[in-house]
């Protein structure tokens, strides 16, 4: 990727639009705003196509015109990204629906999409001289991280609530990093973060690089058009922790129609999905709010369990800006969205994804999506990951090695004539 120069001209502040260099700074020096990496887009336009797009390599760095950073080789540390749009006709018709797609994200590296915003935050750490990784975590980053961190050489360190899945823990501990289990919530590990990141030389990849690792997350928009045949979708569902995915898949579908890589039309309607056991930018949007009150988190789905979202009021004005909306969903709805998309498509989906296809349901079940509609539902993380949610509903039979002992426990054979 010879060619590669990135299009990145600076850090912008979100709220006062100062801008500054591309550096390892995350609030902005005058109103203490976040940060967010802006591009020369007319450079983008002269140089990306589909064509271009189609001969890169078979990962998010096929997208690279559009990202602050890329390695020279492209196959090194671990590959993420280009992961199935399948087509899920049981699920919608399940739902009186006809044209559903669900992007299976937990065909990444670590199972999540977190491999997405990691690969950026270590390429553009790496590029700025760092040796340290580090990160807050509601567990699918903590994953992420650690095995990144392991493929490329850098020590790090991941830091997370005392009382995340077991699943998680283990699938971190095991790239050997340091892992440190945190007694508080997820935004009491953050805040520790924040006060370690201040005096440490460590790339912490959602404090200090948070504006590249935030960019990783457009490649999910960019794969899914591509995917379409360069088509956007009427509406897609994403899970909204701090909000930062949800904000970055629209911005990923602007970018299309800006660099002409799509036709100009409508944009997606967005639908941003939560748990009402942590539902901050769901009830602020409910109630019309400009600001997001903070929330105590207490859900099942604990990879969304974020009470104090960075990013909560862009995606507000997301969901406005494209006529969507954002929900919140119970636990029982939880299980049964896992259940649901587990029994039509095939996939095992962890919390995160339980949420998302419920909010899909209850959209469906009020009249909210028109049946023609093409929606996407970003399901986001593995089932493997938090087995606990559905471990109680699990059915077996448990039966002696003969025919009657099976005949006894299904029923009797049909005979075939
Ligand atoms: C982190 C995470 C999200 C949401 O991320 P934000 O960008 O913080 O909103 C969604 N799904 C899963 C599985 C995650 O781990
Ligand atoms: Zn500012």
């Amino acid at each position: 990727m010879n060619d590669y120069v990135t299009a990145a001209t600076s850090l912008q502040c979100k709220e006062c639009d100062r801008v500054g260099e591309l550096t390892a700074a995350y609030v902005c020096d005058f109103c203490f705003g976040p940060l967010e990496v802006v591009y020369d887009t007319d450079r983008i336009a002269s140089v990306v196509s589909r064509e271009r797009i189609a001969a890169g390599p078979p990962s998010l760095w096929r997208y690279r015109d559009f990202l602050p950073c890329a390695p020279d080789d492209p196959a090194a540390g671990l590959p993420t990204g280009m992961t199935p749009l399948i087509r899920a006709p049981r699920l919608a018709a399940a739902l009186g629906l006809r044209d559903i797609w669900v992007k299976n994200d937990t065909a990444n590296p670590t199972h999540s999409f977190k491999d997405r915003v990691v690969s950026i935050a270590l390429q553009k750490a790496r590029e700025l001289g760092f040796t340290t990784t580090a990160c807050a975590s509601t567990g699918n980053l903590a994953n992420a991280v650690a095995a990144h961190s392991a493929a490329h050489g850098l020590e790090s360190y991941v830091f997370v609530p005392a009382d995340l899945e077991e699943q998680k823990i283990i699938a971190t501990a095991v790239y050997g990093t340091t892992l440190l289990a945190v007694g508080g919530n997820y935004d009491d590990v953050n805040r520790l973060c924040m006060e370690l990141a201040s005096d440490r030389p460590w790339a912490f990849v959602n404090v200090n690089v948070r504006p590249y690792y935030a960019e990783g997350s457009k490649t999910l928009a960019y794969e899914v058009a591509e995917q379409l045949e360069w088509t956007l979708p009427d509406r897609c569902i994403v899970p909204i922790a701090s909000g930062s995915l949800f904000t970055k898949i629209h911005r990923g579908f602007v970018d299309l129609v800006e660099t002409g890589l799509v036709a100009a039309g409508r944009q997606p309607v967005l639908n941003g999905a939560q748990a009402a056991g942590c539902g901050p930018v769901a009830a602020a949007f409910e109630a019309g709010l400009d600001f997001v009150p903070p929330v105590r988190p207490k859900t099942i789905a604990k990879s969304l369990a974020i009470g104090n979202p960075a990013d909560g009021v862009f995606a507000i004005e997301v969901a406005r800006a494209t006529g969507g909306r954002i929900d919140a969903v119970s636990e029982q709805e939880i299980v049964e969205g896992i259940e649901l998309l587990a029994q039509t498509t095939g996939i095992f989906t962890e919390t995160a994804g339980g949420v998302t296809v419920a909010v899909l349901m209850r959209l469906a079940q009020t009249g909210q999506i028109d049946p023609d509609e093409r929606v996407v539902l970003y399901i986001t993380g593995d089932g493997l990951k938090t087995l606990d949610a559905v471990a109680s509903r699990v059915e077996r039979h448990d039966i002696e090695p003969t025919v009657a002992s099976f005949e006894a426990a299904v029923g009797e054979a049909r005979i075939v004539a």
